[in-house]
């Protein structure tokens, strides 16, 4: 047995996944009240359940329970309440215009649910993570199975208990489990599998997908960069790189990964992020309630091993038992160093000089495609050549994450960093099909002219 306990899963995996198809099956999932129902049933689970979701993100990530409202709550209830306003018009057949050959005739686009599809969610932001794409999948009539990650376990347990108790148990359904449990789901022939997480398990996804045939969903990670140059506001870039990567303690998939900055740079935004991280975490980050821990021991004793690489010059503190890494900025890092070779999905932000924007766009090209790009400046030009010359799943510009808070834009990786996107629209389209409609009127039958027996008339004709 892995981490889950057996007294948690009330139905083995497989079951659990025959089940919700049974109920996809019997067409309830499909209806516009269904679906508003449950979706107003999951905005009523957070409303009604804020203090405990707070107490278990506080147990498993150390997470602020502002943080906790704000990020993992409040984010996932403005979707649904989003989601339920323009669900009427995004399901709305969309007509398109048919060629005059084919005329008269109609023809269409419309939304069909994919079916019974499986959610697997990691344990950085355990609800929102979990319960954005859900939004999606409900929105669009599917039966659900949702398989919270294992190393957020009061989460996960919280959440088993609470979809029991307001969702539509038969259609949405929690599986709990780590490996094990996630393998026997995978062996199910899902309509849609939506997985974020590391790119080596996508891979293991991917292939599982492949032997039905099963369309995917990848949100992955990878090291995304920042360009800051001295045209930028650097007070300004200070805040928000410390804001989005301290934030969780580093453990967010947008998080900047590492900054790129020409020597003329580099000593004013050490002081400047200095500053920052002070007056949001005090002098003593162990201390202060803001700051978050790492998710477990191994992570902590990864993240340590970063730490040798370039000049210390904030942080650098690790205690173990606490699951503590102290915000740790570390400068003149080579890009041969450990803590460039890998996703940092931690508090420590490396910065590497460079000569120019040039050699920055090389050095981001040269690597997997990232998930975000920041570009901190204040030069047209160098916005347009990041812009044109370098791609990622988003890109802010003097801003860092907030790509993932406009409702509109479509959240997602490209290559290495992922495929497919969500939020908004952009999830029920990810969760549905879009069927191909053409209706034939009564009328002439231009399309005679294409048919056998070819005849030198139409020969003639066409
Ligand atoms: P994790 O360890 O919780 O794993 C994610 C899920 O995969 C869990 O539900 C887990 O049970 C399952 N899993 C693990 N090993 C498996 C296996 N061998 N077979 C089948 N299922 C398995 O989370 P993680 O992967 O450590 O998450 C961190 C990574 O996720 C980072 O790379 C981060 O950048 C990325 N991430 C991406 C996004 C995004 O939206 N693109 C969001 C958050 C995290």
């Amino acid at each position: 047995m892995t981490s889950t306990d057996a007294a948690t899963r009330d139905l083995p995996p497989l079951a659990a996944a025959q089940g919700a198809r049974k109920a996809f099956t019997s067409g309830r999932t499909a209806t516009m009240q269904w679906r508003r129902e449950q979706l107003r049933a999951l905005d009523r689970l957070l409303a009604e359940n804020g203090p405990e979701i707070e107490a278990v993100l506080k147990s498993d990530l150390g997470k602020h329970p502002l943080e906790t409202h704000t990020v993992e709550i409040g984010s996932v209830r403005s979707e649904i309440a989003l989601t339920l306003k323009k669900l009427t018009a995004w399901t709305k057949p969309r007509r398109v215009p048919v060629p005059l050959f084919l005329r008269p005739a109609r023809a269409s686009v419309i939304l069909q649910p994919r079916g019974t599809v499986l959610i697997i969610s990691p344990w950085n932001y355990p609800i929102h993570l979990l319960l954005m794409p859900l939004i999606g999948a409900i929105a669009a009539g599917n039966a659900v199975v949702v398989k919270p990650s294992e190393l957020a376990p009061h989460t996960s347990h919280l959440m088993a208990k609470l979809f029991t108790a307001y969702l539509d148990a038969d259609a949405i359904r929690l599986v709990e489990g780590a490996v094990e449990e996630t393998t026997e789901l995978l062996e199910f022939a899902w309509d849609h599998i939506f997985y974020t997480g590391n790119g080596t398990v996508g891979k293991i996804i991917l292939t599982a997908a492949a032997k039905h045939l099963t369309p995917v969903t990848l949100e992955l990670g990878g090291k995304s960069p920042v360009w800051v140059d001295e045209s930028a506001d650097l007070d300004a870039a200070a805040r928000s790189l410390v804001w989005a990567k301290f934030l969780n303690a580093g453990q967010t998939c947008i998080a900047p990964d590492y900054v790129l900055a020409p020597p003329a740079v580099v000593d004013r935004l050490i002081a400047a992020l200095r500053q920052q991280l002070t007056e949001m975490y005090g002098a003593d980050p162990q201390a202060s309630a803001d700051f978050g821990r790492i998710v477990s021991v191994r992570h902590v004793d990864r993240l340590a091993n970063l730490l040798g690489s370039g000049v210390t010059v904030v942080g650098g503190q690790v205690n173990r038992e606490q699951r503590f890494v102290a915000p740790t900025i570390l400068r003149d890092v080579s890009l041969d160093d450990p803590v460039m070779g890998e996703e940092i999905f931690g508090p420590i932000l490396p910065i590497v000089t460079v000569a120019g924007p040039e050699e920055a766009i090389a050095i981001i090209n040269n690597r997997d495609k990232p998930l975000a790009l920041y570009c901190f400046t204040g030069r047209a030009n160098i916005r347009a050549a990041f812009l044109q010359r370098t791609t990622s799943g988003g890109i802010a510009l003097n801003a860092a994450m907030m790509q993932l808070a406009v409702p509109g834009l479509p959240f997602g990786g490209v290559g290495a960093s992922g495929m497919g996107a969500y939020h908004g629209e952009h999830g029920l389209r990810t969760f549905s099909h879009q069927r191909s409609v053409a209706r034939k009127l009564r009328g002439p039958d231009l399309t005679r002219l294409g048919r056998a027996p070819y005849t030198a008339r139409k020969e003639r004709m066409l």
